[in-house]
């Protein structure tokens, strides 16, 4: 204790921000990180992801990683975040890797595309079937390390102000989308605009956009759009389980103990966890005060609509997955792994929740 304490007081003594010292002098004793997030302040689920395992990580390493967490704006920008930890001005980002579809379409295989992976087997994919070590490959280009860290299970298909029925309603329709998605929407015939979160509220109440994809009930009944949109569309086609992860500068990464760096594998893969279970365990009743309160009207997306929206899905993800050598590795890897994932769901998860709606008496 005597010695810990006197190498944190050396430190502070310096009076230079941890950040600033080269990464042998700082491996021991506290740190104080900056995480910049993808997410407005607070915002349930995706913003207090962020918070809470920020607050794991400093209780877990009794304090040593001291992790001040920034909402998008307070320190750069939501699709800054990336740039700013590449580059050292963050130590670490909250966010959903499809934002940095700029830097290489491969980055969306690791949050979600269109018609992909659910939570389940995002899960089964990133942990166990080869995922992880492709992830650490591209992020390593860019100086940084990645985590699961966040799950949002399936999302709603969205709020329209226009009904979308055949094929031919997505024709001229403006959209915000993220990733993939938002490709498809627009071989679909739609105008498609990537907003951050923070944005999408007053671009749809004054009308730049028709129509909005967010999260799923739970965090778009705090966003309240169905004060201003009238139909809530149904599946999330374009995010089956959308991943959110934890970045960190590799440099900061390698600079960490083993304790250390254990401690964030655990803690991200426990939030991992954490959130997926909060998205579910409170979008049923959130569904139901939209529908039974604000007088929300459901539709699901038609079948019609749906097969025309997975053709060009897969066509969409085939091309991203032919845009460089890593992307092509990546998708071969993603697309063997949702072919295992389907072969089984098919007579298990499906086949139990077909079995469940039979009409039986229960409870
Ligand atoms: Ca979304």
């Amino acid at each position: 204790m005597k010695n810990r304490r006197s190498v944190l007081l050396g430190a502070a003594a310096t009076g230079a921000a941890a950040s600033t010292l080269p990464a042998p002098a700082i491996a021991q004793g506290r740190r104080r990180l900056k995480l910049v997030t993808t997410w407005p302040k607070n915002l349930p689920g995706l913003g207090t992801a962020a918070e809470n395992v920020a607050k794991w990580i400093k209780q877990a390493s009794e304090g040593d990683l001291d992790i001040k967490v920034y909402a998008a704006g307070e320190l750069v920008g939501a699709f800054d975040a990336f740039d700013a930890v590449s580059g050292g001005a963050a130590d670490m980002y909250h966010g959903a890797e499809y934002y940095w579809q700029g830097k290489s379409q491969a980055f969306n295989f690791f949050a979600a595309v269109p018609f992909g992976l659910t939570a389940s087997e995002m899960n089964s994919w990133i942990y166990w079937g080869g995922g992880q070590e492709l992830w650490d490959e591209l992020s390593a280009q860019f100086n940084i390390k990645a985590f699961m860290c966040g799950n949002s299970g399936v999302q709603m298909g969205g709020w329209f102000n226009k009904k979308v029925t055949d094929v031919e309603d997505f024709s001229g329709l403006k959209i915000r989308m993220p990733g993939l998605g938002g490709e498809v929407m627009r071989r679909m015939g739609a105008s498609v605009v990537a907003l951050p979160g923070g944005e999408i509220y007053t671009s749809l109440q004054q009308g730049v956009i028709d129509a909005t994809e967010w999260v799923g009930p739970w965090n778009d009944l705090v966003f309240g759009f169905y004060k201003i949109a009238k139909y809530y569309y149904w599946p999330g086609f374009h995010e089956p389980g959308t991943s959110l992860s934890l970045g960190i500068n590799l440099d900061v990464w390698n600079s960490l103990t083993k304790s250390q760096q254990t401690i964030i594998q655990m803690a991200t893969a426990a939030q991992n966890d954490f959130t997926l279970a909060e998205f579910n365990a409170n979008n049923g009743s959130a569904l139901a005060t939209l529908v039974n309160k604000h007088d929300v009207q459901l539709r699901r997306f038609t079948n019609e609509a749906l097969a025309k929206i997975g053709n060009l899905s897969g066509e969409v993800v085939r091309e991203a997955g032919e845009s460089d050598g890593i992307s092509r590795k990546i998708y071969e890897s993603f697309i063997s792994s949702r072919k295992d994932s389907i072969r089984w769901s098919r007579i298990s998860d499906e086949a139990y929740w077909e079995a469940r709606r039979l009409p039986f008496e229960y409870g």
